[in-house]
């Protein structure tokens, strides 16, 4: 039985990547975990989990007439299954977002836990598709009030499809900034939680260099204990459905977004 995560968030940058490995290592310790890269636009997973030169991603298996099998694009790294993505436009262009929930449906059944680092902007069916799929969001923010409002769209977006929301998580927080007032804020309008506040740190930054995820890099670091508290908040839950891949491959594709 799974249950997927879209992690998303309403703008780019805000460390979503970071956190899809992060949350998807501190639940591999007790969950059989597999994260995908479903920023197909804008992907960036494969350079944190040092698989730059992966020979298939994501994008071979959306792209019609590819004879590659969805195993084919799975790397066994950090404890966990990686899907990453191939940044080339034109491999981007090529791919039918449709494809996704059949290989998602087919990643489903062999585990317990989907991470999928989702798209920040909502405007294509590339887009939201990992949020439709997904059974909840983890919504990724920057510790201000006017960022709460990208999150809500994202939030309302996500619903609308009935994906839930797992919690927030504030990142990139500096001492000072009033996290308090914000995460309050948050409690009232998100689902959810405030599953974490990750504060700002080199050792994210030295991590995406040397191409590893955070919790690999620097696992003591006190970044890293936040995004295992945050994964503790999660608590997963049974997927339930006992035709997990039929879950996914039904799941209505938006025409208008
Ligand atoms: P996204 O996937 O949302 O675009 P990334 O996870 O790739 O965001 O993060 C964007 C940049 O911010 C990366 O260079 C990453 O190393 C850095 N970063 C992410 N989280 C933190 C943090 N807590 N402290 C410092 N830098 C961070
Ligand atoms: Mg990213």
């Amino acid at each position: 039985m799974v249950e997927a995560f879209a992690v998303a968030s309403g703008k780019g940058g805000t460390g979503k990547t970071t956190s899809t490995l992060a949350l998807g290592m501190a639940l591999a310790e007790d969950h059989d975990v597999t994260v995908v890269d479903a920023d197909t636009g804008m992907a960036n997973l494969l350079f944190h989990a040092g698989l730059d030169d992966a020979a298939v991603t994501l994008h071979d298996l959306l792209v019609e007439g590819e004879d590659a099998a969805v195993s084919d694009a799975v790397y066994e790294r950090f404890g966990m299954k990686v899907v990453p993505c191939g940044t080339s436009l034109a491999a981007f262009r090529a791919a039918d977002p449709e494809r996704l929930r059949d290989v998602v449906a087919d990643l489903a059944a062999d585990t317990d836990v989907l991470l999928l680092d989702s798209p920040a902007a909502l405007g294509s069916k590339s887009a939201v598709l990992p949020i439709v799929l997904a059974d909840r969001t983890v919504i990724v923010l920057q510790p201000t009030v006017p960022a709460l409002s990208d999150g809500l769209k994202v939030q309302e977006y996500a619903r609308s499809y009935g994906t839930e929301t797992a919690g927030t998580l504030f990142n990139r927080v500096r001492d000072g900034e009033g996290i308090d007032r914000v995460a309050e804020q948050a409690d009232r309008y998100f689902g959810g939680e405030t599953l974490g506040v990750i504060p700002e740190s080199d050792a994210a930054r030295t991590a995406r260099t040397a191409g590893e995820p955070l919790l690999a890099h620097a696992p003591d670091a006190p970044v890293s204990q936040a995004f295992r508290e945050a994964a503790r908040r999660l608590d997963v839950r049974d997927g339930g459905s006992d035709d997990v891949a039929d879950r996914f491959r039904s799941a209505v594709v938006p025409e208008e977004v």
